[in-house]
């Protein structure tokens, strides 16, 4: 089974009110991009990584993966597009009918597990296109624009989605020639598939696999790591 890695990192970073895009932070030294590649370098369950960046960073990225960290699975450094969705598609118009299985992962989700990728992985090859996730914990509330809680929504079947995500390439091709036929755009990439009636099966992941996309998240980061 030949599986490619689609690693979107090609966000500038607005919500984390710093000058440097948030896949570039250093923790521990190393950029948080690198701490997220090196996961899937390491892994036999990927054999490559297609990685896409701002247009501008690609000369600075490719030194970076290249020649500091040498992360020889770096198959192909693209430029993203406006949305997260857009630098997807960048990466997946890369992706021959040679691979079996495209897993997609942030850039700045760098506490995934191997054993998280392997669950998608195998998830994919079984069941088409699935989707990492946790169950919600805490209780959701539906809140006014003045600030009042106006319903309380039954948590029971709601979950967080995380990714990685991943898909039999025929499929999430399928799903992105429609979405920009259609000129749809979602929040993440499974949307994409369910909105073609295909079944995307929701699997557990880790509450550590946070997106670092904010200040506090950052901190957050700071200490997973220490832990780790
Ligand atoms: O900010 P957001 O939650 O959308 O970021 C999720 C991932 O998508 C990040 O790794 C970010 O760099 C990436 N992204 C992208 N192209 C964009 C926007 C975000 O690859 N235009």
């Amino acid at each position: 089974m030949k599986t490619a890695a689609i690693i979107p990192a090609g966000g500038s970073g607005r919500r984390m009110e710093t000058d440097q895009a948030k896949q570039y932070l250093l923790l521990d030294g190393t950029p948080i991009l690198v701490h997220t590649l090196k996961i899937f370098q390491v892994t036999h369950l990927v054999d490559d990584i297609i990685l896409v960046v701002p247009a501008g960073d690609i000369p600075s990225v490719k030194e970076m993966i290249e020649g500091r960290y040498g992360l020889s699975k770096v198959r192909t450094i693209l430029p993203g597009g406006k949305e997260r969705q857009d630098s997807v598609k960048n990466g997946l118009d890369t992706v021959g009918s040679d691979y079996d299985i495209v897993v997609i992962h942030d850039a700045v989700r760098c506490f995934v597990s191997e054993e998280t990728i392997k669950s998608a992985i195998d998830g994919a090859a079984r069941y088409e296109a699935v989707s990492i996730g946790i169950p919600i914990r805490d209780t959701v509330k539906k809140v006014t624009p003045d600030g009042v809680i106006d319903q309380t929504i039954a948590r029971e079947g709601l979950w967080l989605t995380q990714t990685p995500q991943a898909f039999q390439t025929a499929v999430i091709k399928r799903a992105y020639e429609a979405a920009y036929r259609d000129g749809f755009y979602g929040t993440d990439d499974a949307q994409l598939v369910e909105r073609l009636g295909i079944r995307v099966r929701m699997l557990p992941g880790a509450y550590e696999n946070i997106k670092i996309t904010t200040k506090e998240d950052l901190v957050m980061a700071t200490r997973l790591l220490k832990r780790s």
